[in-house]
């Protein structure tokens, strides 16, 4: 049974986890015609692809009943590729402005003249990515400087007593005011922007 690529996701890029992964040379890259595409002739359907990839992209049909079922769950799908590239709480940055290496933490974040918001967040979090709350939607409407930090070291995790990641720790006037740790899929959206308006709210009361 064929393997399906759900495009309207699919960054379709050369360096896709299916070609990596895959055991046969089913999964390749077509230079000719600029594309990720399977010989289906050479799949060994293991499978191995849908596992790899991080959005979920892939999927391997193994009866003709789940071809049609996943068929028409791809061209139902409203999502579209430009969703992939949105910053996303908990997710590698794809805006590149948002990102800071660890060692300027203490002069972006702590020195920051303004309520900074920063991020950190760990390699296993790109997992996330298409299920993670956009973040220009967490920060609405908020005079907020928000950066990611890829945790480099347990340096600012045995700082800030933090159990789980990704958090947001948030700082004004060089102390931390607020911590939201954990992960939030979009389901939870309401809880983690509610958590977010608590920490300001208690800036403004003061
Ligand atoms: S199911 Fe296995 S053999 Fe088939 S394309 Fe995916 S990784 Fe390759």
């Amino acid at each position: 049974m064929p393997v399906l690529i759900n495009f309207k996701i699919c960054d379709n890029s050369k360096d896709c986890s299916g070609i990596e992964i895959c055991p046969s040379g089913a999964f390749f890259w077509d230079e000719k015609k600029k594309t990720i595409a399977v010989d289906n002739a050479r799949c060994l359907n293991c499978g191995k692809c849908e596992k790899a990839c991080p959005v979920g992209a892939i999927r391997v049909a193994r009866t003709a009943e789940e071809y049609q079922k996943i068929k028409k769950e791809i061209e139902e799908d409203p999502r579209k590729v430009s969703d992939l590239f949105i910053d996303r709480y908990g997710a590698e940055p794809v805006d590149q402005a948002f990102s800071i290496p660890q060692s300027k933490f203490e002069i972006q974040i702590i020195e920051s003249t303004k309520l900074a918001a920063v991020e950190l967040f760990d390699d296993g979090s790109i997992m996330c990515l298409l299920k993670s709350i956009p973040v220009k939607e967490l920060f609405k409407d908020l005079d907020i400087k928000y950066r990611k930090i890829k945790v480099e070291s347990g340096k600012l995790l045995k700082r800030y007593k933090i159990q789980k990641l990704p958090v947001l720790l948030f700082f004004r006037k060089r102390k931390m005011i607020g911590k939201i740790e954990g992960y939030f899929n979009l389901e939870h959206k309401k809880d983690l922007i509610d958590a977010v308006n608590t920490v300001v709210a208690k800036i403004d009361r003061k």
